[in-house]
């Protein structure tokens, strides 16, 4: 029975090894056309462009959250209590998008949430520290709201910006549709 198997075995691994050699010559008799070669420089140019997409893409989450000034709604809505019973919020920025809950649901719905939790993780860093509203609403439409009204006052501070903010009515309108 060993045997056998050892002999299946050195089989496989010689069928294997011939495979190979014939897939290897088969790729350099196409490898003498120009244009054949062309397609694979091609393909890895973009394979590296790719990657380096995704790193500057990185870089520039990064250094977001890093100079940004934040402005904070509360963006989860279940009311955490820690061990003294205390209740705990979890916080989103309304100017650059980063947002507690997605640590706090430990994964990403998108590229930039991905992106957001993986710095969240390479950092340590899961607690935002910022202006705060006291708006509790969707983070996506807070963003959008904070959008509109920075195009319309586009000279105000972060914390002109902030009262703007929690006092329009959209915003209180965004409140009502969170209860
Ligand atoms: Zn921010």
């Amino acid at each position: 029975m060993k045997k056998e198997k050892k002999n299946n075995l050195e089989e496989e691994y010689q069928k294997s090894l011939n495979d190979y050699f014939e897939a290897d010559d088969a790729v350099k008799r196409m490898e003498q056309y120009k244009i054949i070669r062309k397609y694979f420089e091609l393909v890895k140019k973009r394979k590296e462009l790719d990657e380096k997409e995704t790193k500057l893409y990185k870089k520039r989450l990064r250094l977001r959250y890093a100079n940004c000034n934040h402005i904070l709604v509360e963006s989860h809505t279940d009311i955490i209590y820690d061990y003294e019973g205390r209740s705990y919020h979890y916080y989103g920025c309304i100017k650059c998008g980063l947002d507690e809950a997605v640590a706090e649901r430990d994964y990403g719905c998108n590229r930039e949430e991905i992106t957001m939790l993986e710095l969240m993780k390479e950092y340590g860093v899961y607690k935002i520290e910022g202006i705060r509203t006291g708006i509790c609403c969707d983070l996506g439409k807070a963003k959008e709201l904070y959008a509109d009204l920075k195009e319309k006052y586009p000279n105000l501070s972060d914390e002109e910006m902030a009262e703007k903010f929690k006092n329009s009515k959209r915003a209180k309108k965004l409140m009502n549709e969170m209860n």
